[in-house]
């Protein structure tokens, strides 16, 4: 932190995670102070994108892309989603309703591809299509837009399989996602840690 505080900190990875305390980017990641910037919000959701409202997460986007040039950024759902579960199933509290309801093209989405009938599996495919929509929104981002013109970031949409620890890539070329082979870390002698594989945009998404 003393470095940091010094030197700031530059790093090349943004990722929106949901709020739920289990899967959050750095402990995921096993991430070091100041290594990424995390934005957290109710199910990962990204909210379409509108010109009049202004919204948090384009705050954030804003100055991690424009101004701290991050390299790639990451939206990132995960297993046993509560935030989705009151998407799925509904819910009498206003405030994340409210919230939810803004996926309600995702679950629509999932319901069409795995039927209602198993309330696990439509679970299971909201939590992905809500990446999907996501990855989507944030597309529309202006500021995402002219990054991925420019040809200085990937998007990329990930899904954290809490019960078997394990990150899913989504590629729209096959419209599926694709476990990811995730070599562990390398600690620096500065006790800063590097990944040796960085995300990699999937045909489609990269510029
Ligand atoms: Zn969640």
């Amino acid at each position: 932190m003393e470095k940091l505080a010094k030197d700031g900190a530059h790093p090349d990875f943004f990722v929106i995670n949901c709020i739920d305390p289990r899967n959050g980017a750095d402990l995921v990641f096993d991430a070091q102070p100041g290594q990424q910037f995390i934005h957290s919000q109710m199910a990962a959701i990204i909210p379409p994108y509108n010109a009049n409202r202004q919204c948090e997460v384009g705050a954030s986007l804003s100055y991690a892309i424009d101004t701290k040039k991050i390299k790639h950024l990451i939206v990132m759902g995960h297993s046993l989603c509560g935030g989705v579960s009151a998407l799925v199933d509904g819910t009498s509290d206003h405030y994340i309703d409210s919230w939810t309801k803004m996926a309600g093209q995702a679950k629509t989405a999932a319901k069409t591809k795995v039927g209602a009938n198993d309330h696990t599996v439509l679970q299971h495919e909201t939590e992905r299509q809500v990446v999907i929509m996501s990855l989507r929104n944030l597309m529309e981002y202006p500021m995402v837009k002219k990054a991925l013109q420019e040809g200085r970031l990937t998007v990329n949409g990930w899904f954290f399989d809490m019960e078997k620890g394990t990150l899913h890539e989504y590629n729209p070329a096959t419209k599926a996602f694709k476990q990811l082979n995730i070599v562990p870390p390398v600690v620096q002698d500065n006790n800063i840690c590097i990944y040796p594989r960085p995300p990699k945009s999937p045909p489609g998404i990269a510029p």
